[in-house]
């Protein structure tokens, strides 16, 4: 089994992202409080936490969307000081515009950058494919389920080719079911482009599914308690042992401790 605790200030030359002390208050409520963490380039980051300690905050400034009132991001080495085309970013709420189709929603990623390159349609049509919309192209969001309205906002996030993908618990509003296929699609997307991913949820089991390390906060205000690496194959079966283990084990952090953990995991030891 590989459970293991990384520290998020290791030296590592290949860290894309590099979140430095970060503290954050709204009004009289401290969202964030000396937020260190460090995501490797071509990693798939997962942040958990309990409702409200911080993960979009935390999101929102790695995209430059909300300033820090102290500590730094750095992308490469730059500090982030506003949105940029190297940022994708996926919302919680599908953030679709609904006057305009599943082609017109896309398109808006890609016009962005002002985008007259006669290679436009190409890359519109290979994106629909990829989040497997083709034949909805010209339906509108208002006639689309949860699940394809998040993979126009993905695609709409990939269109300008990001460096780094955002997304902010974007299946916490579809079933159960639709959810573990847009998984295994995002997974593909991932294995496709090798972007740098930052993946926001309160769900463990999604976490484990997905992530090449959870970054764990706490809340009131929200810090990082720990980081865990999840060194296991993909596909991963939410059965298995070794990932029953990591569930487990993130939950005991968070203070939820679930059947498999009692007796083996108390306190300190998880
Ligand atoms: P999470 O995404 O983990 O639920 P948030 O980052 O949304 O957490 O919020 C962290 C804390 O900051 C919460 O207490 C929330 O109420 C507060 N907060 C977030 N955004 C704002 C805002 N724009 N104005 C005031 N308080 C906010
Ligand atoms: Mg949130």
């Amino acid at each position: 089994m590989a459970l293991s605790e990384q520290s998020p200030n290791a030296a590592d030359s290949a860290r894309k992202i590099v979140v430095d002390g970060v503290s954050k208050t709204y009004d009289s409520v401290q969202a964030l409080s000396d937020v260190s963490l460090s995501v490797r380039e071509g990693e798939f980051c997962c942040i958990v936490g309990p409702s409200g300690c911080g993960k979009t905050t935390l999101l929102r400034t790695i995209a430059g969307l909300e300033a820090a009132d102290s500590g730094s991001v750095l992308v490469d080495g730059d500090r982030v000081t506003e949105p940029g085309l190297d940022r994708g970013m996926v919302f919680q709420e599908y953030a679709l515009f609904p006057w305009r189709t599943v082609r017109g929603n896309i398109r808006f990623g890609l016009d962005r950058p002002a985008c007259d390159c006669p290679d436009c349609d190409q890359r519109l049509r290979e994106l629909v494919d990829l989040v497997g919309l083709s034949e909805f192209e010209d339906a509108y969001p208002k006639t689309l389920s949860g699940g394809m309205k998040q993979r126009v906002g993905i695609a709409r996030a990939l269109a300008v080719d990001p460096e780094i993908l955002l997304l902010d618990e974007p299946f916490g509003s579809v079933d159960a079911r639709t959810r573990d296929g847009l998984h295994e699609e995002l997974l593909d997307i991932w294995a496709e482009t090798r972007q740098t991913v930052v993946f926001v949820t309160h769900d463990i089991d999604e976490a484990v599914k997905l992530a090449d390390s959870i970054v764990v906060l706490d809340d009131d205000p929200g810090t990082v308690q720990s980081t865990v690496t999840v060194d296991v194959d993909r596909p991963r079966e939410r059965t298995s042992r070794e990932f029953v283990d990591h569930v487990a084990r993130i939950r005991c952090k968070l203070g939820q401790p679930s059947d498999t953990s009692q007796g083996s995991m108390n306190g300190n030891s998880c």
